[in-house]
């Protein structure tokens, strides 16, 4: 588990994280919002939008190996038409990320005219990552540093020396992102999270959130999930999550005593599955339709 994801938020906390991302806003030129392409709306912050207002923004759509590429392709363009440029990327591997500097520059381009126009050539751009916790920022922030530059968590008083680090010629990088949350007190959204392991286990019903999960997977990859757990018989639009699940425990072999399904095995197995792109390359949340 990273650090980001044990942050408890309360609303002190809240207030104190919007206040230090306004502070750091003031000093950078450009936001790069870093979403998971997964569920690219349960992934967003709703106040980010108020918070950054009209500061020039690049959104990142990170995960894009394990989210469907043609949903992603949804996604970029869908944020296009909005007049914001995205990009695809995999911060684990680094893929996509060349296009970060190009991306951001776009997004400045009357802005770095307007320098120019002052004088100010060369002038060093500087940027701002921002996102909900596991999301990819330390990642990001690791790779476009070549790994020499890990993410600093913010610390109250402790100073810090290297807040800015060149990660291109004229091109300087906040190294502590802006941490922020999701929109919690949604149902969908606290789901998609758990689905993706952005929220705890602990703190959710295992059971029913794979069954859930089958749901969604039966509506939207039903192949895929037929060929990953051999369910060729299966007619889903007959089956509930949870008769899925217990498909799946029986084809698995995860039985108990008295040869009852462990559905909790099931449940774990299937998470984690999911989690680790087994199932196949999956978007829960495509563009257009918010859900
Ligand atoms: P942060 O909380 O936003 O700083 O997120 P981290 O950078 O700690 O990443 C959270 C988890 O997601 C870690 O296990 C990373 O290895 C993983 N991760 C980050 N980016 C990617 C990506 O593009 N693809 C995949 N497959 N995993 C990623």
């Amino acid at each position: 588990m990273s650090e980001a994801q044990s942050i408890q938020w309360f609303p002190g906390h809240m207030t104190r994280t919007k206040r230090q991302i306004e502070k750091y806003l003031k000093q950078v030129d450009a936001v790069a919002e870093i979403v998971d392409a997964r569920i690219p709306v349960s992934s967003r912050n709703p106040d980010l939008d108020r918070l950054i207002q009209n500061k020039p923004r690049v959104i990142l759509l990170n995960k894009s190996d394990m989210a469907d590429a043609a949903a992603t392709k949804d996604w970029v363009v869908s944020y296009q038409q909005q007049q914001i440029s995205a990009i695809p990327v995999d911060c684990k591997s680094g893929r996509g990320l060349r296009a970060f500097q190009p991306a951001v520059k776009a997004a400045l381009a009357p802005r770095i005219e307007a320098w120019k126009q002052k004088g100010m050539v060369g002038r060093t751009i500087r940027v701002m990552i921002v996102g909900v916790p596991n999301v990819g920022k330390s990642s990001l922030i690791n790779r476009l540093s070549n790994g020499s530059h890990a993410a600093v968590e913010d610390r109250p008083g402790v100073t810090r020396a290297n807040q800015w680090f060149p990660i291109g010629k004229g091109f300087d990088l906040l190294d502590t992102p802006g941490v922020l949350w999701p929109k919690f007190e949604d149902k969908v959204v606290g789901e998609h999270l758990a689905f993706t392991g952005a929220v705890k286990d602990d703190v959710v019903d295992t059971e029913g959130l794979a069954a859930r999960l089958l749901e969604l997977l039966c509506r939207l990859y039903p192949d895929a999930l037929r060929a990953r757990y051999k369910l060729e018989q299966a007619d889903f639009s007959q089956l509930e999550g949870w008769q899925v699940l217990e498909l799946i425990g029986q084809k698995r072999g995860m039985l108990i005593a008295g040869g009852e399904i462990d559905t909790e095995r099931a449940s774990m197995m299937l998470l984690d599955e999911f989690r680790g792109g087994k199932i196949g390359r999956i978007t829960l949340e495509r563009a257009g339709k918010v859900r």
